[in-house]
């Protein structure tokens, strides 16, 4: 029916011409997007061969692809830069060369100019003495013209101050709107900086944290982090992942509160920081400190959210990168004495009467001096007019508080002059000094009366009136051989009725309950409110 259509000579010339015309186009516009993939990739390339890159290439597209459109596709409300500019703070000491510049190129290209408002890279006393000097170097040539217009600080300090004081002399010379803390072993990703000011245009007095991606410590790879985690931490003041949980018709990639930041990568009005007296002055070299900062937040009228449309990879790692300077306790080790320390002034100017739950958990704080009084402290809780912590517990971090409904008591359990211990090695248990830096912590669960350590194994007694400490039983049968009944401070086995005893110093066993026999007596370090 259709009779194919005879066009003329120099129409179908036409056509052939525009048909190239559009195969070029094309062509470049693909090579357009690849160039600029290479240069998203581009972070990696001092870091891996071309192989390597083009694997964490292909890694970092299947990310972008499974970030939520909606983060991606969306258009941002934001303020005009010069009321929300940012300075970036880094600190970091003896920092592998390929992660400092992997941090820095993929802040600098991943974040729009006119928001970058200045760079303040602190070199905390690292042993790389040319590094600074090359750094500049380096980002005169790759960054060309970019950084005359970009502030960029280099600070050294010649003794290693550690990070608390770097990431204070940072802050104390910043002058953007806002400052963001940073590792010194990240990459920005993407529009990280976007949904983060968004959110802090709303509230002033609100502080973020974006969503941390894991690099894989082994292969430098980028992964996707998870959504559905809050920063939280437990009464020993170490910092935990808490569950999130979804509201009704709440989205993953919501911005949402959080009793903690996701780590030390945060980001705040600078002034807002100034006013809550930075991080507190008084803690030493690392440890602690966003976690007093988070308290000090919520209680003086600020709050936490943590961002999920804005991402940022951070190397993770389970051992510390670095040394702490020596300490004086010889049976700590300088980075718990450090850590302990700096939990110890946590404890002592904001925890309130809930400061003994910390005690109980970590008795041997209590030998660790400090030189200084609470005053400062007290001072900004009284002009800020701050909440006391049982606020906190309250409205912030309920899972901190369901330890004084589900136990009755908790902490070390000493029988005279030494605590029972669940030696880690081998399960064994023993009587140790209370002061050993991993005694047992044991809780005494209220309803089902098992005695348990952290590690949910459960005190039993089994075969021949042998104790046990196996895993905390959820049936009945299991139960009842681990209830205990308490008669003073002596611990009666339901199921025996025999009494925990420590006749020969050294090893535990269960015999009849004599009401006065110190052998058979054993102290919680914290009784609970029976309320
Ligand atoms: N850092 C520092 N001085 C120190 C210890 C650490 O500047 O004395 C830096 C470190 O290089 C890193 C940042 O502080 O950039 C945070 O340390 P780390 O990554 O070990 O903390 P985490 O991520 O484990 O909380
Ligand atoms: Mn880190």
């Amino acid at each position: 029916m259709f009779a194919p259509r005879k066009y003329s000579r120099p129409r179908r010339c036409i056509f052939y011409i525009l048909a190239f015309v559009i195969c070029q186009l094309f062509f470049v516009f693909l090579f357009i997007r690849n160039g600029s993939y290479d240069n998203k990739a581009f972070s990696h390339q001092p870091l891996h061969h071309e192989s390597e890159s083009r694997k964490h290439f292909l890694e970092y597209r299947e990310f972008i692809s499974k970030t939520p459109q909606s983060c991606t596709t969306r258009s941002y409300n934001l303020p005009p830069p010069w009321q929300s500019d940012v300075s970036v703070v880094i600190s970091f000491h003896n920092e592998a060369r390929s992660m400092l510049l992997r941090t820095i190129v993929s802040l600098l290209r991943r974040t729009p100019e006119e928001y970058l408002h200045e760079l303040i890279l602190v070199d905390d006393g690292s042993q790389d003495v040319t590094l600074l000097d090359d750094l500049r170097r380096w980002m005169e040539e790759v960054f060309g013209g970019r950084m005359d217009r970009l502030g960029l600080i280099l600070l050294k300090n010649q003794k290693r101050m550690g990070l608390i004081w770097s990431r204070n002399k940072g802050a104390s010379l910043a002058e953007g709107h806002y400052v963001l803390f940073l590792d010194s072993h990240c990459e920005v990703n993407d529009g990280w900086l976007e949904p983060l000011l968004e959110r802090l245009e709303l509230n002033p007095q609100l502080a973020v944290s974006p969503l941390l991606d894991p690099i894989d410590p082994t292969t430098l790879s980028y992964r996707k982090g998870n959504e559905l985690l809050k920063g939280g931490f437990d009464w020993s003041l170490h910092f935990h992942w808490l569950k999130r949980q979804l509201a009704k018709k709440e989205l993953p990639e919501m911005a949402y509160k959080s009793p903690a930041f996701a780590g030390g990568i945060l980001m705040m009005s600078r002034e807002w920081f100034l006013q809550l007296g930075s991080f507190n002055s008084q803690l030493k070299i690392w440890g602690g400190e966003s976690i007093e900062l988070a308290i000090k937040l919520w209680l003086c009228g600020g709050q936490i959210e943590i961002v999920p449309c804005s991402r940022i990879g951070h190397i993770f790692r389970r051992l510390h990168a670095f040394d702490f300077p020596p300490q004086l306790d010889q049976q700590l080790s300088p980075a718990q004495e450090t850590y302990l320390h700096n939990s110890k002034i946590i404890a002592e100017s904001w925890l309130d009467e809930y400061k003994n739950m910390f005690y109980a958990l970590r008795p041997v704080a209590r030998r660790i001096p400090l030189d200084h009084t609470y005053d400062e402290m007290q001072r900004l809780r009284r002009e800020r007019q701050c909440q006391p912590f049982e606020w906190y517990l309250r409205h912030v971090s309920p899972e901190l508080r369901i330890h004084f409904d589900e136990l009755s008591a908790t902490g070390t359990l000493r029988n005279e002059d030494r605590c029972l211990h669940a030696r880690q090695s081998d399960s064994q248990l023993i009587l140790a000094s209370c002061y050993l830096s991993d005694i047992t912590q044991w809780r005494m669960l209220r309803t089902s009366g098992q005695l348990s350590t952290q590690r949910e194994l459960c005190l039993g007694v089994g075969h021949r009136m042998g104790i046990t400490l196996q895993p905390c039983g959820r049936n009945e049968t299991t139960r009842n051989s681990q209830r205990w009944l308490r008669l003073g401070t002596h611990f009666l086995h339901a199921e025996t009725h025999l009494c925990l005893d420590n006749p020969l110093k050294e090893r535990l066993e269960m015999s009849t309950c004599r009401s006065h026999a110190v052998s058979q007596s054993f102290q919680f370090a914290l009784e609970m409110d029976a309320s």
